[in-house]
């Protein structure tokens, strides 16, 4: 928290989360960085949640990568994958990674907060930029009213691996300081770039302080964050029991077998026919 209580601060740093969503989508740069970024601003949007509860982020637009899809729930468990794992772009003039170009330019982003005990709430907005901050941010201004500030970064270095990760949200509460919103995004600009701070191995505490500057930050709780799936062969065979009666027939009648794949977690589960829901 900022300003006595008045500004929610949550700032993270997802290098290992991303990696792991790396190497198990194989995510090629772009992908990796727009997978990156949407596992962040997840991970940041879930934190505040009750216990139970989650949100799923899925950003569509009209470029080559498809969509982008993220899970997280408070305990920072956290998932996602995008539609086109293999999306490399030529980087931007400014040497970034092209992930509006990747992502699209015109789409929706969707946001659905479960709170636990069958409430849910789905919201969307239109994209701004592809870029998954800046549209995240217009999100939660325009569908959730609530003023605030995101930046996220993925720093993906020589052979794809992600070299830094991580990501800002910084939100007003009703009594915030009214000059703080101004003042902040003027700091967030003025911290060059994310990217580069955690790839110096600043943390994320260092990192909010900086961004908050005179409001003072105060922490007032930490989080670990995983790449997690809560997948399993029951489930899946749960999943299965729902397909129509004829498709159930067809993937019985499978000499081998099949074979799912979780879309989340790319984790493969094998199933021998006679273990399959019959028609
Ligand atoms: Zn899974």
């Amino acid at each position: 928290m900022a300003a006595d209580g008045r500004i929610l601060v949550l700032a993270a740093s997802t290098r290992a989360l991303c990696e792991s969503a790396r190497r198990r989508h194989d995510l090629w740069p772009t992908a990796a960085a727009a997978v990156g970024r949407t596992l962040t601003a997840a991970a940041l949007l879930a934190l505040p949640l009750d216990p139970g509860g989650s949100i799923t982020i899925s950003i569509r637009g009209d470029g080559p990568l498809g969509g982008v899809v993220a899970t997280a729930d408070p305990r920072g468990h956290v998932r996602g994958y995008a539609h086109h794992p293999h999306t490399d772009l030529p980087p931007r003039p400014d040497g970034k990674l092209d992930v509006g170009g990747a992502v699209g330019r015109r789409g929706l982003v969707r946001v659905a907060r479960d709170l636990g005990r069958g409430q849910a709430y789905t919201g969307s907005a239109p994209l701004v930029s592809g870029e998954i901050a800046e549209d995240v941010t217009s999100y939660l201004w325009r569908s959730e009213q609530v003023p605030s500030l995101v930046a996220l970064g993925v720093l993906v270095g020589s052979g794809g691996r992600v070299r830094a990760a991580g990501g800002l949200l910084l939100q007003l509460l009703p009594d915030a300081p009214p000059e703080a919103a101004e003042r902040l995004e003027a700091n967030v600009a003025r911290m060059a770039a994310l990217t580069s701070a955690l790839d110096q191995e600043r943390t994320p505490e260092e990192i909010a302080s900086v961004v908050v500057g005179d409001y003072g930050l105060r922490l007032t709780s930490r989080q670990a964050l995983s790449f997690h799936c809560g997948c399993s062969r029951v489930r899946l065979l749960r999943a299965l029991r729902g397909l129509p009666a004829s498709e159930r027939a067809e993937l019985r009648a499978q000499p081998d077998g099949v074979e799912v794949t979780c879309r989340f977690c790319a984790r493969r589960y094998r199933f021998p026919g006679e273990d399959l829901p019959p028609p």
